[in-house]
């Protein structure tokens, strides 16, 4: 069964930053909070450094399945304000995308296993998602110029198939 020290090695997410874990038996999906500590944030506008809070805003975040388990991922995320130029935004994170709401890890899972020539729906079924999200992931990253790459492909991620995400039998 899925538990905070499970969360922590599969997604690489400190132990710390999950809360409230609970498996919903009915639908097999295993649902947690998650929050981060509060740090130092740069301003985007003005480059001031800052740590006062606007406020919370809670994202859904799927983070595909594991052992046939949905993980959905409850994410308060904290907005900062800037008081020297009043601009607010979202606290940076390692574990989502801004405007997404699939994990970078379970997009790192779809991309190992389209290199494994699975079918679209086979890793749509896999991750918890439409055929139609899996194709347009996959689609971003084939037009993605050279340099915006990194950002998407370098995610600090363990090997997602050693522990079995991603890697079923074809058929
Ligand atoms: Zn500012």
């Amino acid at each position: 069964m899925l538990n905070k020290n499970y969360i922590e090695v599969l997604y690489n997410m400190k132990e710390e930053y999950v809360e409230n874990g609970y498996f919903n038996e009915a639908t097999q999906t295993y649902t947690f909070e998650l929050k981060l500590p509060v740090t130092p944030h740069t301003c985007p506008r003005c480059g001031t450094t800052t740590q006062y809070i606007k406020d919370y805003r809670v994202k859904t975040i799927n983070f595909g399945k594991a052992h046939e388990v949905i993980t959905i991922g409850k994410y308060r995320q904290r907005r900062y304000f800037c008081k020297n130029c009043h601009t607010s935004f979202s606290e940076s994170n390692r574990f989502v995308g801004k405007y997404m709401r699939t994990s970078k890890s379970t997009l790192t899972s779809i991309f190992h296993a389209v290199q494994h020539t699975q079918t679209y729906s086979l890793i749509a079924k896999q991750h918890n998602l439409s055929v139609t999200s899996v194709i347009r992931y996959f689609s971003q990253v084939k037009i993605a110029k050279p340099t915006a790459l990194p950002s998407v492909l370098g995610i600090p991620c363990m090997s997602l198939s050693g522990l079995g995400i991603g890697k079923r039998a074809k058929t």
